[in-house]
């Protein structure tokens, strides 16, 4: 994965411990220069990856006692599907006619900025049963910026959506990056949002090929998965035709999307 691609950055990082522990995985080795790198994109959004498909208790060791969630537990065969980064007037249409087309409801975790630029998308998605989750104003990694800004990020993105949908308020939050410390995590205790976190990642935001999005997703979910996807932060076709392929056939195993 090459940080010249401008938003292809892994950066999710489980902090161990001990001050400047930093454990990575996937592209790790190179993940804080590919950061470093990353951040000189400016506004650019990046996609957000986990390192390893399937997260076990041991990965969800984030200093301190707080977690986010990393799956549902609403019974056998219960997934649920997060769609990230938008809305975005080229891909949301067409993930919820797909959505649409198999009767399956999914969680949007916006962007408080797009909801503001696409307010009918957002009326749209919720019009059609969806939730939507708090993913910032503008996307940027928390864990670098002050408490005040963090909650500024939080607050105005909040804002964003209620005034898009004429009321809606989002219970869920989503860190970008699933870039988590205790103190944005206690944050959203005291914000009474829920932090909600990913199981499944295909990583679709970095382009790896519609088969290897659609591979990854049905090798990976389980029972309980919370599967990571993108409408917005960048060219999402294959994302899109990843969809129609992987949908179907999560429902014809017999599994039921239910929200987070
Ligand atoms: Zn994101």
């Amino acid at each position: 994965m090459s940080a010249s691609l401008g938003f292809s950055v892994e950066r999710r990082q489980v902090l161990l411990g001990v001050a400047g522990v930093v454990l990575l995985s996937g592209c790790a080795s190179t993940a804080r220069t590919a950061k470093a790198a990353a951040d000189t994109t400016g506004t650019q959004l990046r996609g957000e990856s986990h390192t390893s498909p399937i997260p076990g208790p041991d990965e969800a060791r984030i200093p301190g006692t707080l977690r986010p969630e990393y799956y549902v537990h609403a019974g056998h065969k219960r997934i649920a599907l997060t769609i990230d980064d938008g809305p975005d007037p080229r891909y949301t249409p067409q993930v919820l006619a797909i959505l649409e087309q198999h009767h399956i409801s999914a969680t949007f975790c916006m962007i408080g900025s797009s909801a503001k630029a696409h307010p009918a998308l957002v009326r749209e998605v919720i019009a059609r049963g969806h939730h939507i989750a708090n993913h910032t104003w503008s996307h940027p990694d928390l864990v670098n910026l002050s408490a005040a800004s963090v909650r500024d990020q939080i607050l105005r993105a909040e804002e964003a959506v209620h005034t898009a949908s004429g009321g809606y308020r989002p219970t869920v939050f989503r860190a970008p990056y699933g870039a988590w410390d205790q103190s944005l995590l206690a944050l959203c205790e005291r914000m009474k949002l829920r932090a909600l976190d990913w199981s499944v990642d295909p990583r679709d935001w970095s382009r790896p090929g519609t088969s290897h999005i659609v591979d990854t997703v049905l090798r990976t979910t389980r029972t309980g998965s919370i599967i990571l996807e993108h409408d917005g932060g960048g060219d999402r076709s294959q994302t899109v035709a990843a969809l129609r392929v992987f949908l179907p056939r999560l429902l014809s195993e017999g599994y039921h999307f239910v929200q987070p």
